[in-house]
């Protein structure tokens, strides 16, 4: 099967990320570059730069491109950052991270998935991302804090211990809902005088399943 992935990623920028308002100059480049259809089964492939998020086993999904363009976005990485993100997946995103020169940290419940995207990442060479199987609820102590964390699965709360790993001036991104398969996607800035929160827009994520999850 032959894709032509550089032009699909080029339309995939264009028509799914620039036009609904994505400016980010350097997670537009990332996207543009990152192989998406090698985070998705081989059978999939011809499929991977559509606007949808797409199966990738065990019930699980990798994200829309534009989903993933706007949370990168939110987060404003700079390279240097540690990241903290839960719910690897596929690993796409903790690339997206890596790519913008993060330090990853990401957390994935699901061993099969988890070991998939360790794979995934080292045939990559993405090197700067550390992949645990743990409930990520918890967040990941002994690397704490982190200067950003993004979680890419739904619960019905912001898990504290992830609030408490946030460092001093640190943003994190997290869809919120109180019924599954609908949440608000929402930011918390961790400012001096308490964190701020705000509400970006309605998202349907998987569910966040653990300790402060579902
Ligand atoms: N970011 C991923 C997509 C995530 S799908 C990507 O780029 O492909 C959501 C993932 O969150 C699923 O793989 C699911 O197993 C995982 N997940 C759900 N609850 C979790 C938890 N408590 N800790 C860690 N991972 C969790």
């Amino acid at each position: 099967m032959r894709v032509d992935p550089k032009r699909q990623r080029e339309r995939m920028v264009s028509e799914q990320l620039v036009s609904r308002g994505i400016k980010d100059a350097r997670v537009l480049a990332v996207m543009g570059e990152l192989p998406r259809h090698l985070f998705v089964e081989e059978a999939l492939a011809r499929q991977a730069y559509m606007d949808a998020p797409l199966p990738i086993g065990e019930g699980q999904t990798i994200s829309q491109p534009y989903i993933v363009a706007l949370m990168s976005e939110l987060l404003m990485v700079e390279p240097g950052m540690k990241v903290l993100e839960i719910g690897t997946g596929s690993g796409y995103q903790s690339a997206v991270l890596a790519k913008l020169g993060a330090d990853v940290y990401t957390v994935e419940r699901i061993p099969k998935l988890c070991t998939r995207a360790r794979e995934r990442l080292l045939s990559l060479g993405l090197f700067n991302i550390h992949v645990k199987q743990d409930d990520g609820t918890l967040g990941w102590p002994s690397a704490a804090p982190f200067d950003r964390i993004i979680v890419t699965a739904g619960g019905p709360e912001v898990p504290a211990p992830l609030v408490e790993q946030l460092a001093e001036d640190g943003r994190l991104v997290i869809p919120v809902g109180s019924s599954r398969r609908s949440q608000r996607l929402i930011l918390v800035e961790r400012q001096p005088d308490g964190p701020q929160w705000s509400e970006v827009c309605p998202v349907a994520f998987v569910d966040l399943v653990g300790e402060h999850g579902w």
